[in-house]
């Protein structure tokens, strides 16, 4: 049974070698299981009728019951048409057709009752059908097929060769029919009875031919119950099984680091968030387990001071501990906040970056081997060079969205037994979509921001209001404050982002002309030592605006920076916007950020801006960026370890399902981790249908 499923697409009465290669091109379709697992989109309801009157262009496709009164032709050469006027008790629609329409004619007789199926138009105010389908009113109730009709996804390409959804429909009910057998169950049965699920069988059956709404829903479910039950089943696997192989270092104590620096340095009192993370972290490095864990926080949430204590810990243990960040301006500044921070603690902290000096570079190949050097603070010249610690214990990794699981990988292979990780993320996912895509870490996450921060506000601005803006600036620059101004850089090469820096510059220093006003700038095309200078000018709080393009995106922690001017606003995404108007609102004065767009906006971009406006809660913007462009464009997605499309569950929508089926995976392997149990042999082989082929991205982690 299992290889009449595997049976080439070819052999299917109707297909043909023709026909199978488009579907395996087109839509990859190859075998009878593909064909069956290619689901409907939508599906179109043939029991309700439709009355004339209320007939409307917006709605999708409708039925109407009603009688030709009579054709006759409209328009000339190409736009010839036949029309016929048909009729209902509450009104009157035009059926038009270009082409057949001898045939049309000759078919269907005024006078006979029929139904009429389509997508109504309008045009000068009449209500129209073009090329509809039409059907004997009476033929329709003897009709077999069931009255919820589905509706498949096609290509243009399809369509030509007169596959249409209809086709597929066909071909649907033809494989059925050859299927004399039961599908074969692919979950055990302990879980379909636990959960009261439909079999395979009859949630394959029914999702292409259903008969209530009520039989698509639990089709549905089923389906996407077992879809994503087996992705989790698969992350779960490989993280259960590493924790069995590999052991952790354990931090059993903290120590006298730890603790001078929590009672005589740190400035403030922790949040609750912070705390319950420094919790987790330290539970997971005194387990015996290697820790693998997404810290999730908000920008400005304080995820560095916790990466700190991280730290402090694995020394007080007498391990190394290293910290990579994306950018040399991110690494700089962590390590000249963790230098204030320590001062006087008594641990030595060194920076390594691309453009590090060769003589401290050679100091601090020699400190790591002796392992006088405790904490290294760098870019991914860290990993990606000749790096060597005596005995690293922790490797933090800053702004994860810029490592992918590749750059993950090599940090194990660093050591034989590998070090702790933490992963450091302030891009908001939600949180079932976070479980999924790393699923193979566990994830905390700081909720609260620190006290006493006053939510920044958000406007938005056309180009033509740009004077009100420059006045404002004006006004925040009187006060003492300080202003980012950043463009957008898509690509670093792209020429046109870079005149639009540089008009911006030129416009931005006419307004605040020198020397009353004196202006930084920092891009991509500076050099390390370029930017660096330009960041201290800022800073220090000598320039009052600072120009940029994007690379200030992640991290940069400037309290008496109070605006955020965003020029092109619509041309960043969501979350892009999020991080930067997060490098505001660190000080104790209401801080804003002024999106500035052109005065031409697509529906998205305009749904973008008004999120913003609306709410700062990260989590929120995540759900709308989520929705508004599904999880497959969100950065990271690459990364998932999902080897294939998904057929019918949605990351994003699907949360609570997601949740759900974690659980029983995680419950399942609890029991029997390597799934050898005889009521999961159909877990094991599934698991290997599904993923053994395209494996090879777990063996990374
Ligand atoms: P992010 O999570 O974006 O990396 P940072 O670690 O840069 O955030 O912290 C943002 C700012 O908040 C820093 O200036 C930091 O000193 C401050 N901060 C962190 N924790 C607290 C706290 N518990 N109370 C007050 N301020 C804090
Ligand atoms: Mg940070």
């Amino acid at each position: 049974m299992q290889d009449f499923l595997e049976t080439n697409i070819t052999y299917l009465q109707g297909v043909g070698p023709k026909r199978a290669e488009l579907l395996s091109q087109e839509l990859g379709i190859m075998t009878f299981r593909d064909l069956l697992y290619h689901f409907p989109y939508k599906y179109i309801d043939r029991t309700r009728f439709y009355s004339i009157a209320e007939l409307s262009p917006d709605f999708p496709m409708v039925q109407v019951k009603g009688f030709i009164k009579g054709y006759y032709t409209e328009g000339q050469g190409k736009g010839k048409r036949l029309v016929a006027d048909f009729q209902d008790e509450t009104g009157t629609i035009k059926l038009i057709w270009f082409k057949g329409t001898k045939w049309i004619m000759g078919s269907y007789i005024p006078g006979v009752e029929y139904i009429v199926f389509g997508k109504p138009g309008v045009f000068n105010g009449i209500v129209n059908i073009i090329h509809p389908e039409i059907e004997a009113s009476e033929k329709a109730s003897t009709r077999i097929s069931s009255a919820l009709q589905a509706q498949y996804n096609t290509t243009e390409k399809l369509k030509n060769q007169f596959i249409t959804s209809k086709t597929i429909s066909r071909f649907m009910g033809t494989l059925m029919k050859q299927m004399k057998f039961r599908i074969p169950e692919t979950l055990p049965s302990y879980l379909i009875t636990a959960h009261n699920l439909m079999s395979l069988n009859e949630a394959i059956r029914k999702i292409h031919f259903p008969s209530t709404n009520a039989e698509i829903e639990r089709a549905r479910y089923r389906l996407k119950f077992e879809e994503l039950f087996y992705i989790e089943l698969n992350l779960l696997r490989f993280k259960t099984n590493r924790a069995r192989k590999y052991k952790g270092f354990v931090f059993s104590s903290v120590g006298d680091y730890f603790n001078s620096f929590y009672y005589n340095n740190l400035p403030f009192s922790l949040t609750g968030a912070q705390k319950k993370v420094i919790k987790e972290i330290r539970r997971d490095l005194g387990s015996g387990k290697q820790m693998n864990r997404l810290l999730q926080g908000d920008v400005g949430s304080g995820k560095t001071l916790v990466a700190l204590m991280s730290m402090l810990i694995a020394i007080d243990n007498g391990y190394q501990a290293c910290l990579m960040a994306p950018t040399e301006i991110l690494a700089s500044q962590h390590y000249n906040t963790i230098l204030k921070m320590l001062d006087g603690i008594g641990v030595k902290v060194s920076l390594l970056t691309g453009s590090s000096k060769r003589s401290l570079r050679k100091e601090i190949d020699e400190s790591l081997r002796d392992s006088s050097l405790q904490i290294l603070i760098g870019t991914h010249a860290l990993i990606e060079e000749n790096v060597v610690f005596n005995n690293l214990g922790l490797v933090i990794i800053d702004e994860q969205h810029r490592f992918g699981v590749a750059q993950r990988a090599r940090l194990w292979e660093k050591s034989t037994h590998p070090p702790h990780i933490l992963v450091m993320t302030a891009t908001p996912i939600p949180r079932t979509l976070a479980m999924t895509l790393y699923g193979d870490l566990d994830v905390s996450v700081i909720d609260e921001l620190p006290p006493g921060r006053i939510p920044v506000k958000t406007m938005h601005f056309y180009d033509s209001e740009r004077n009100k803006v420059f006045g404002f600036m004006r006004k925040k620059i009187d006060e003492g404050r300080q202003i980012f101004v950043v463009y957008p850089l898509i690509r670093e090469s792209e020429k046109m982002d870079y005149q639009n820096l540089e008009d911006g510059w030129d416009t931005i220093s006419r307004v605040f002309p020198a020397p009353k006003y004196c202006i930084s700038i920092v891009h991509g095309k500076m050099t390390p030592d370029e930017k660096e200078s330009s960041m201290r000018l800022f800073k220090e709080g000598h320039a009052n605006i600072l120009v940029a393009t994007t690379v200030i995106e992640v991290g940069v922690d400037i309290p008496n920076a109070s605006v955020m001017v965003i020029e092109s606003a619509e041309r960043f995404g969501l979350s892009q916007l999020h991080q930067l108007r997060g490098r505001v609102g660190r000080g104790s004065d209401q801080s804003y950020c002024l999106l500035m767009t052109s005065n031409k906006l697509s529906k998205e971009a305009i749904a973008r801006i008004r999120v913003m406006v609306r709410t700062s809660d990260g989590f929120e913007i995540a759900e709308t960026d989520l929705h508004l462009r599904g999880p497959g464009d969100i950065e990271g997605t690459l990364q998932s370890g999902i080897p294939f499309d998904l057929k019918i569950a949605s990351l994003g929508r699907d949360g609570q399902i997601i949740e759900h089926v974690r659980n029983i995976a995680e419950g399942i392997l609890a029991k029997d981790p390597l799934l050898e149990h005889e009521e999961n042999y159909v877990l094991k082989s599934e698991l290997g249908r599904l993923f053994s082929i395209k494996q090879s991205w777990s063996n990374i982690s």
